[in-house]
């Protein structure tokens, strides 16, 4: 499988998705803005020329009211010359729609009578308004029906030059704002989101660059406090932890081969003896290396089901079985089984426990963590040492407590005791695994306790572990 980073294409990357949103809604909001200038301006024109019309109206009902028909005939042709024949135009008629009177109608001659209109103005009576096309000319009117005396009718249009003018100087504005802002919000927006997403491309930089060799490398982090800058803080936490992980696993693997290379050197050592023995020591010996080789073995067996304990139960798998039991007895009768070893190794053990305790445990494995740390306590105690073990009971937990008189632990020592193969320097010559502590303390944290230690170097060491009484629905 390749590791190069892979380019990612243009056309699928965020940076083009969000230039494209912001170029869209840039764009669709400035349509938006235009349309509706165009609306507002557009009316305001038609507004205007409407009242114009109706003003002309009114000066054809003032001209009947005070000179009769004649009057409005003159100022039909008076009006049209004074603002132009081509901008306006007047026609008289009679309700039938036949024309009496008009101003000067040779640019306007296609502009029929609509007799559909003049039914409805009969009907309404009040002044009725459409816009149409000159034909033959490239000019749209705005042309009114009124009444302007009982039966006669004013038909009079306004060529609307402004609003055309107008919407062909829109249309000139629009196409050049809409490409420049176009432009303008795609070049904006590919730099606004290339420099929001410059924090991505600098952590998938780092992501790149980082292999199982330079984990110590850390994503840059802006201290702005956003949300990229989060991200490369979980990031940088993530890397740590697995850095950390990493580590552990690689001493753990190296303990894991330096501890087992030593049993299975001596088993194969053994099994090289008995094949060059060649009959000397007779059956006596065979059987002496066939133990040896057995007792190795065993060791080797018991490390690697220690081992699978620990690592089942810190997965959660480890099978406990929890039940009620009277602690006090437990630690009691396991201290007894330690007495004759304690004897051989001219060591004082006492055991020092009050009332009957009771704790929620399984009772095979409490009893593996609390040897180990009894076993400890004997091993590295010297002759004429002391041992105390006392258990009490707490307000929410019970508390085991092995105390000896031995070495002690350093300080820096004081946690790395509890980490898988781990042992001290001093205790390398004497017999172990460096999975004792571990074990224990596994166990009592699956019984959701602790183990803990103090000491002082060559005053000793005190270990507890401590459990609560209950842990189902704790
Ligand atoms: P092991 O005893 O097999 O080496 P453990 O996990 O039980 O492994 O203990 C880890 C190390 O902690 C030991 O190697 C020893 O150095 C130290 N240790 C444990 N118990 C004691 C004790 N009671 N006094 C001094 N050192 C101890």
């Amino acid at each position: 499988m390749s590791l190069k980073p892979r380019v990612p294409d243009f056309f699928r990357t965020i940076a083009f998705r969000l230039t494209l949103w912001y170029a869209g809604i840039f764009s669709i909001s400035s349509c938006v803005a235009f349309g509706l200038f165009y609306f507002l301006a557009t009316q305001t024109i038609q507004d205007q020329i409407d009242q114009e019309l109706m003003d002309k109206a009114g000066y054809f009902r003032t001209a009947i009211q005070r000179n009769g028909i004649v009057g409005a005939q003159n100022l039909a042709v008076i009006e049209a010359q004074a603002a132009g024949e081509k901008s306006i135009f007047f026609r008289l008629l009679y309700p039938t729609g036949e024309v009496f009177a008009s101003s000067h109608m040779s640019y306007w001659k296609d502009v029929f009578i609509d007799h559909d209109i003049i039914d409805r103005l009969m009907k309404k009576r009040a002044p009725l308004l459409r816009t149409a096309q000159v034909t033959g000319h490239d000019q749209k009117a705005r042309i009114m029906y009124t009444f302007v005396a009982r039966n006669v009718i004013l038909q009079t249009g306004i060529a609307m030059t402004s609003h055309s003018r107008f919407i062909k100087a829109f249309k000139t504005v629009f196409g050049v704002s809409m490409a420049f802002i176009v432009m303008f919000s795609a070049i904006s927006g590919f730099f606004l989101s290339g420099k929001a997403l410059s924090g991505v491309e600098a952590m998938t930089r780092t992501a790149n660059r980082i292999t199982g060799h330079n984990l110590d490398e850390r994503v840059p982090q802006s201290g702005s406090g956003d949300e990229l800058d989060h991200l490369a803080i979980t990031i940088n936490r993530m890397l740590g932890r697995i850095a950390d992980l990493i580590k552990s696993i690689r001493e753990m693997s190296d303990n894991i081969a330096h501890d087992l290379k030593s049993p299975l050197t001596r088993i194969r050592g053994f099994a090289e003896m008995s094949l060059l023995q060649e009959d000397q020591e007779g059956m006596e010996g065979y059987r002496t290396m066939a133990a040896n080789t057995i007792e190795e073995s065993d060791r080797l067996l018991d490390m690697i089901n220690t081992m699978l304990v620990i690592s089942r139960a810190e997965a959660g798998e480890g099978e406990f079985d929890f039940q009620f039991l009277d602690l006090t007895a437990m630690i009691t009768e396991a201290c007894e089984l330690f007495v004759p070893l304690a004897e051989d190794r001219g060591i004082c053990l006492t055991c020092d426990v009050q009332a009957a305790v009771a704790v929620e445990a399984d009772s095979r494995m409490l009893q593996r963590a609390f040897s180990n740390l009894l076993d400890n306590a004997l091993k590295y105690t010297p002759e004429g040492g002391k041992v105390t073990v006392s258990v009490s009971a707490g307000q929410k937990d019970a508390c085991i407590c092995v105390a000896d008189t031995g070495p002690g632990i350093a300080p820096d020592s004081q946690e790395k005791i509890f980490e898988r193969f781990y042992r001290t320097e001093s205790s390398r010559t004497s017999a172990g695994t460096g999975l004792g502590l571990s074990l224990a303390r596994t166990i009592a944290r699956q019984h959701k306790g602790e183990v803990s230690v103090e000491s002082r170097p060559g005053q000793g060491a005190v270990f507890t572990m401590r459990l609560p009484f209950q842990i189902t629905n704790s």
